[in-house]
């Protein structure tokens, strides 16, 4: 089952999105490319268009961009985990979508960003996701995104943050790469900040939907055992490969 049909808000968008031929992208799309994860979300990722297997496929981020991303979010989590050793931690929702719902056509084997009028076509589209997911962080992934996103009226004073695209980290190196943990780096402390500056409140709120996350987790964390697995003991869960403290202080210092 897709994703977006899980939740009711993001069932509507889907209904009324579904279809859509307000730009030329509809003429050439294979599947219609809306959400993936969990709705409400703590943070929602936004890219620029969906990739060739994306298209096919009909979810964001799937390809090894996509990957990569998932790896973030993971790195990201455990990272929070050992600075909040104290606070009960149990997980960060998350949802991903795209400034464009269709693919463009490929150029020199690479699916083309978006035009200014694509971008403005699809902008309602986006602007009903983000409602339906009501996020309390936004991440824009990409130049692209930065430079087309829109965010609806009453959510535009949560906190936006920047990051390079996935597929561009995967260009630096991907993962273990300076440009990987600097990323990385820039999330962690985003989130700390921005999620847990207010951590009774945040424990408060996750404590009512554990169960749900279990369920809607597993497409960022592999699977619902680790899910558990993190939420129950903090100080035994896995260290991801390439973002161990050590180097997560390399890059601290790297990037003063
Ligand atoms: S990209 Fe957006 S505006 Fe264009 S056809 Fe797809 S859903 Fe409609």
């Amino acid at each position: 089952m897709n994703f977006a049909t899980s939740n009711k808000a993001l069932k509507k968008v889907v209904k009324d999105w579904r279809g859509c031929t307000k730009c030329p992208l509809h003429l050439t799309r294979h599947e219609m490319v809306f959400y993936r994860g969990e709705a409400p979300c703590d943070v929602l990722f936004i890219g620029d268009v969906p990739s060739k297997q994306d298209g096919i496929y009909g979810e964001p981020f799937i390809d090894n961009a996509g990957k990569l991303l998932d790896q973030w979010i993971d790195d990201a989590e455990q990272e929070i985990i050992t600075d909040l050793q104290p606070l009960h931690f149990l997980g960060i929702s998350i949802g991903i979508c795209n400034i464009l719902a269709c693919k463009p056509p490929e150029l020199n084997s690479k699916v083309r960003p978006p035009s200014k009028e694509e971008a403005a076509s699809c902008s309602r589209r986006l602007i009903d996701t983000i409602s339906a997911a009501n996020p309390k962080v936004i991440v824009l992934l990409g130049s692209v995104a930065k430079k087309y996103h829109k965010i609806p009226a009453h959510l535009e004073n949560i906190p936006v943050v920047e990051l390079q695209h996935p597929a561009h980290v995967l260009r630096q190196g991907g993962i273990g790469s300076y440009a990987y943990d600097s990323n990385l780096l820039k999330l962690v402390e985003a989130l700390e900040t921005h999620l847990y500056g207010q951590k009774e409140e945040v424990v408060s709120v996750k404590k009512q939907s554990t169960s749900s996350k279990k369920t809607t987790r597993n497409k960022v964390v592999q699977s619902t055992d680790q899910a558990a697995k993190v939420r129950i003991d903090p100080q035994g869960a896995r260290k991801p490969s390439g973002t161990k403290k050590g180097q997560r202080d390399q890059s601290r210092k790297r990037s003063r």
